[in-house]
C-alpha cells in the first residue's frame, strides 16, 4: 500500500473525531517563512505560538523567491498578519551541494535540460544566507515598511533561535 492510501485510510478514521471549529475563517497574526525539512515542522511548539495565528510559508532552504513574496503579500495585505518571521537552521539539506553540482546530476540522470527552475538556491552559510533573505523581503516595494522582517536560524541540536541582523552579529535567544 502506498503511503498516500494509508493516510487516506488513516484520514477516513481521525476525522470523525474532528472539531469542526477548526474550519472556521482564520485571523492570523504572523507570517513564517521557514524551510520544509520535517525537522522544522515542530517550529510552532517551540515557539510558543498558536497555529490559528501563523501563516506557514515553508520551501526547501527558506527562500525569499516569488512565491514566497507572492504568499507574503498576501498574507499581510490580505489577511492581515502584522509580522515576518524567517528561520532557518543548521544542517539544512541546501548546504550540501551547488546549483551547478545539482543541475549537472540531474542532466545526467534524466538526458534533459528544463528552462525551470533557474535555481535551487543552495547556500553555503545559513547565517548569511538569512541575512539574504531578510533584505529580499524588507526591500519588496508590496510588503508594508510597518512590518517587520527578522531572520532566524534555529539549531536544530539545541532547539534555540540565534536571530541574524544584516550587517550586524548575531544574537542567540
Ligand atoms: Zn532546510
Amino acid at each position: 500500500m502506498s503511503i498516500i492510501d494509508e493516510a487516506l485510510s488513516a484520514n477516513a478514521t481521525i476525522a470523525s473525531d474532528f472539531d469542526p471549529s477548526l474550519g472556521k475563517p482564520p485571523a492570523p497574526k504572523i507570517a513564517i517563512v521557514t524551510c520544509a525539512d520535517p525537522r522544522l515542522s515542530n517550529i510552532l511548539p517551540m515557539l510558543g505560538l498558536a497555529e490559528a495565528d501563523v501563516d506557514m510559508i515553508r520551501n526547501f532552504g527558506t527562500v525569499i523567491d516569488d512565491d514566497a513574496i507572492r504568499s507574503l503579500v498576501l498574507s499581510t495585505r490580505l489577511l492581515g498578519t502584522r509580522e515576518i518571521m524567517i528561520i532557518n537552521h543548521t544542517d539544512c539539506g541546501m548546504l550540501r551541494f551547488t546549483d551547478s553540482e545539482m543541475e549537472e546530476r540531474l542532466r545526467e540522470e534524466t538526458g534533459r535540460a528544463p528552462i525551470a527552475p533557474a535555481r535551487f538556491y543552495s547556500f553555503t552559510d545559513a547565517e548569511q544566507n538569512t541575512k539574504e533573505q531578510i533584505q529580499k523581503a524588507r526591500s519588496h516595494p508590496w510588503l508594508s515598511e510597518d512590518v517587520p522582517v527578522r531572520g532566524f536560524v534555529y539549531d536544530v541540536g539545541t532547539g534555540r533561535l540565534s536571530e541574524v541582523f544584516p550587517g550586524k552579529e548575531s544574537v542567540t535567544h
